[in-house]
């Protein structure tokens, strides 16, 4: 829709939808009340209403395949549920051990219903590439606004999650970053947000971490040890299941 010129703002309006019609009186009313030109009165509610109806928007960074399904793959199918767009960013496919992750990774994301795309940094040396993930991050962070972003927790112990997580408190300085726990990294960790979650999101992550055949022989890769971790952080928050997160910062504009 373009504002043609020498259009007054009421034409303009009431070919916009039936509901701005109906709001004109009071869009008028305002402009008088506020000593305002109708035109900057009208651009400020259709900018209001064009926030409103955007749809929100998620990162999951994933150092390895697998790692955003395990620690926030429940909230993820909540997200999509609820109407979000969510993305992944794989770090690292460790194709010279694994050849069939991306494969894997590929099918998982369609499982969960996101879109995602695979980096080729060398698993385990992510602290050596430490600037190229950090400048990664900063060109994908001015490519596209997110409400929130999913990162491996602060006190993660591998140095792959720990770079990742510090680089993106340098990229992502304009939205939420949440932590997501995985136990057998966390010696420590301090969860202080959580997401409420039905069975429904719980096999949903359990299906799509049925994807990565190649990473069964992993202790805690198991459905009984999935569903222990959400079970516990779900009595804590009195509900079904959760995932709980480290809140790293929260932008509250976001919320209020
Ligand atoms: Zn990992």
């Amino acid at each position: 829709m373009v504002w043609k010129k020498g259009q007054k703002p009421e034409q303009y309006l009431f070919t916009i939808t039936e509901e701005f019609a109906t709001d004109w009186k009071i869009l008028k009313q305002r402009a008088k009340k506020n000593n305002q030109n109708i035109s900057e009165v009208l651009r400020d509610s259709v900018n209001s209403k064009n926030e409103y109806s955007r749809k929100k928007k998620a990162l999951v960074l994933s150092p390895h395949t697998d790692d955003a399904e395990l620690g926030c793959g429940g909230t993820i199918a909540k997200m999509i549920e609820e109407g979000w767009e969510v993305h992944i960013i794989y770090f690292s496919a460790v194709a010279e051990r694994y050849p069939n992750l991306v494969e894997e990774a590929a099918k998982s994301s369609k499982i969960m219903g996101v879109t995602h795309e695979i980096l080729d940094f060398y698993t385990r040396f992510f602290p050596r590439d430490r600037q190229d993930i950090l400048q990664a991050l900063y060109d994908h962070s001015k490519s596209i606004q997110y409400d929130v972003v999913f990162t491996p927790t602060t006190t993660d112990i591998h140095q792959d999650h720990g770079v990742v997580t510090e680089e993106a408190k340098r990229a992502f300085r304009n939205c939420t970053l949440l932590g997501y726990e995985l136990p057998w990294n966390n010696l420590t960790v301090s969860l202080n947000c959580f997401i409420p979650l039905k069975e429904r999101h719980i096999k949903k992550k359990i299906l799509a971490l049925d994807c990565y055949d190649s990473q069964k022989h992993n202790p805690y890769f198991n459905e009984k040890f999935f569903r222990s971790v959400v079970k516990m952080r779900g009595i804590q928050l009195a509900s079904d299941f959760a995932e709980g997160f480290e809140t790293i910062k929260v932008r509250l504009d976001q919320i209020i």
